[in-house]
């Protein structure tokens, strides 16, 4: 028994020291990263499930790593928002989003709102506000055009400096979405406390779908039916199949984005991709 405990607390050891050597090389290599424009933005549309037509899109980061090829955001978003750098890769994030949705419009490519995604640890971004509205008047445009999402998170961290920020970005024009609704502590306390505009309906309600959960079923239905009774639109992430569609619809729900639709691709692509689609 000894020995095979000694087995376990050695491998454990292992597995820590390498996590730990991948964290540090991340983070190593995070500043030169940001410089050498290795971080990429995808954009994945969100549709109207009545019409097919697009009303929105949000953008998500990926790390192309000249050596690793393409690293997804949860290998190193969890790092950054250790380390804080991830407050300057959002801000890049939203800037880049901006001055992309700039050269579009004037190119007169049909746009629609963006949202970008605030990791908990931006709220905390002193001049964020202020910030964001320079970005916005350097690149002439719309408060409408950009929304951010937010999630759990930074509201079980610190309610009220969230509350704060939401109402500020509020007052300035911006829509907040409340990401990954459903899955944290406190969702119906930070609902009840937090103004937002759109409930986000977290994507694992609709993973087991197939598998005749009647549960998962019945949560996304009584989520899309608080939401009425709030006044707050919904929708619906990680929508896969035509029957998840219908059962959103019978259910209320008139807003989804995912796979069924269109997976995420890079930003680039939009106005190649844009003149083959309709808008809701
Ligand atoms: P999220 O904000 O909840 O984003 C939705 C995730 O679901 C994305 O994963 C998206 O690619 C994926 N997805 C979309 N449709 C489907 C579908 O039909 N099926 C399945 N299985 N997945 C789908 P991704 O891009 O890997 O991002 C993961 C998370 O990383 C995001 O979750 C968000 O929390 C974070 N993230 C991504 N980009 C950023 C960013 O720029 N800033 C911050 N702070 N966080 C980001
Ligand atoms: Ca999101
Ligand atoms: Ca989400
Ligand atoms: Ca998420």
């Amino acid at each position: 028994i000894v020995g095979k405990y000694d087995t376990f607390i050695g491998y454990y050891n292992d597995a820590m020291h390498k996590a730990l050597m991948e964290e540090q090389e991340i983070a190593g290599e995070m500043n030169t990263a940001l410089r050498n424009k290795e971080f990429v933005i995808y954009i994945q549309p969100k549709f109207d499930l009545n019409t097919f037509g697009v009303i929105g899109a949000e953008t998500l980061v990926r790390w192309k790593h000249p050596e690793k090829g393409l690293i997804p955001p949860i290998k190193f978003i969890p790092i950054f928002e250790k380390n804080g750098f991830i407050t300057e890769l959002d801000m890049y994030i939203f800037e880049e989003v901006c001055k992309t949705l700039r050269g579009l419009l004037d190119k007169n490519v049909p746009i629609v709102p963006v949202s970008v995604n605030l990791s908990r640890a931006d709220i905390y971004k002193p001049d964020l506000c202020e910030f964001i509205v320079d970005v916005m008047a350097r690149n002439n445009l719309d408060h409408h055009l950009i929304e951010f999402e937010i999630t759990e998170t930074s509201y079980t961290q610190d309610s009220e400096q969230l509350i704060n920020i939401v109402n500020r970005l509020r007052e300035l024009g911006f829509a907040i979405s409340m990401d990954d609704f459903g899955t944290g502590y406190s969702s119906l306390n930070m609902l009840s406390e937090v103004p937002v505009d759109v409930l986000k309906i977290d994507m694992r309600f609709l993973k087991n779908f197939n598998d005749a959960d009647v549960k998962s079923k019945n949560i996304i239905h009584f989520i899309v039916y608080m939401a009425k009774w709030l006044n707050l639109p919904v929708i619906a992430e990680g929508v896969e199949t035509l029957e998840q569609v219908e059962y959103l619809r019978s259910v209320g729900c008139y807003n989804g984005q995912g796979y069924f639709f269109a997976k995420p691709f890079p930003i680039e692509e939009y106005e190649e991709r844009v003149s083959n689609v309709t808008f809701a």
